[in-house]
């Protein structure tokens, strides 16, 4: 967790949104922080939770918190019953998980006692299920308006349209390398060079830039990648490297989210005892999909920025992310996908 919000880099138009309709209190009860993966969805989302709860900002409010007030310090130690995060344990946020984990959203209905709006931040929403959304679309209507739902997703289409369509939006868009490059190199202390190779292979994301920036060998292999598509031959093993490593990254985010160590994990994959054990294993499955289509996104960014693809190269690189999406296994799309090209 940020200890300040000008820890918060990058993502310039989106903050000076939020500032807007803080200043002007026209934020709406829900809001959808929306953009790929990569941007600081969650982050931004997190600071405009504690933003709106924050006691120093009553008179003024703005996108920053003290970090020393009750509703600071309370939130800061997980200790805030009226400030609720949710994301998913595995495919679906299905009702039960929120009756388990939150005691359910009757809450939203009360007016909040001990901070100034009773918070439900939501990440990964577009895993609500079907179910648990029209709980909280209901609930859209009837909850007092100090309580805020903010939903975080990379995948706006699959939610409820009724959600869509309700919340209020903010978008987060990947920056360009001039703007990007010299945040990166001076917060992962490395040469310009080396940020600018970074902020190009991660497609203008602050996160991955910054990870990239400081990992020699996750970028050799990114052009490693970049080189097999360019040959036409070699890319499964090139690919299947690049993913271990996009994998590595995801996992460990998954596990810091989930509070788990490695070794926890791997004992619950070995032997899995609940509902919840059992997700951990789809989501796993889901993450390593998620790095194969990572892997080539990250090759095609850094071929587009520094090498002319050959003509249509760009279409057949659409076509092998249609098939790893539509394919649940990874083993299978990259299957899919080589038979394609033979
Ligand atoms: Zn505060």
């Amino acid at each position: 967790m940020l200890e300040r919000a000008d820890q918060f880099r990058g993502q310039q138009q989106a903050i000076s949104l939020l500032n807007a309709y803080l200043a002007k209190r026209r934020l709406a009860g829900t809001l959808l922080i929306m953009g790929q993966r990569g941007l600081g969805k969650t982050t931004l989302a997190t600071i405009l939770a504690r933003a709106l709860v924050c006691e120093a900002n009553r008179e003024s409010p703005r996108l920053a918190f003290c970090g020393a007030c009750y509703a600071c310090r309370s939130i800061a130690r997980g200790e805030q019953p009226e400030y609720v995060t949710l994301r998913p344990r595995s495919q679906d946020i299905t009702v039960g998980q929120v009756e388990e984990e939150v005691g359910g959203f009757r809450s939203a209905l009360l007016h909040p006692t001990l901070l100034s709006h009773r918070i439900f931040l939501i990440d990964d929403a577009h895993h609500l299920n079907e179910t648990t959304s029209n709980q909280m679309l209901k609930l859209f209507e009837e909850a007092p308006e100090q309580t805020v739902f903010i939903l975080v997703t990379d995948r706006p289409e699959l939610l409820l349209p009724t959600i869509l369509s309700r919340g209020q939006k903010v978008r987060l868009l990947a920056e360009p390398v001039e703007r990007l490059a010299p945040v990166v190199a001076e917060d992962a202390s490395v040469a310009t060079e080396t940020a600018v190779e970074a902020v190009r292979m991660a497609g203008g994301r602050y996160v991955d830039a910054l990870a990239l920036a400081g990992d020699d060998s996750w970028r050799g292999n990114v052009k490693r990648l970049a080189g097999a598509l360019l040959a036409g031959r070699g890319i499964a093993h090139a690919a299947a490297d690049l993913a271990a490593l996009e994998l590595a990254a995801l996992w460990a985010k998954q596990l810091a989210d989930a509070g788990l160590s490695e070794d926890e994990a791997e004992h619950k994959l070995a032997k899995p005892k609940t509902e919840a054990d059992r997700g951990l294993k789809v989501r796993l499955n889901e993450l390593k999909r998620q790095a194969l289509l990572s892997a080539y996104d990250r090759a095609s960014w850094w071929l587009l920025a520094t090498a002319p693809p050959r003509p249509g190269f760009a279409e057949e690189l659409w076509q092998l992310k249609q098939r790893i999406s539509a394919n649940v296994d990874p083993a299978l799309a990259q299957a899919a996908f080589e038979l394609g090209l033979s």
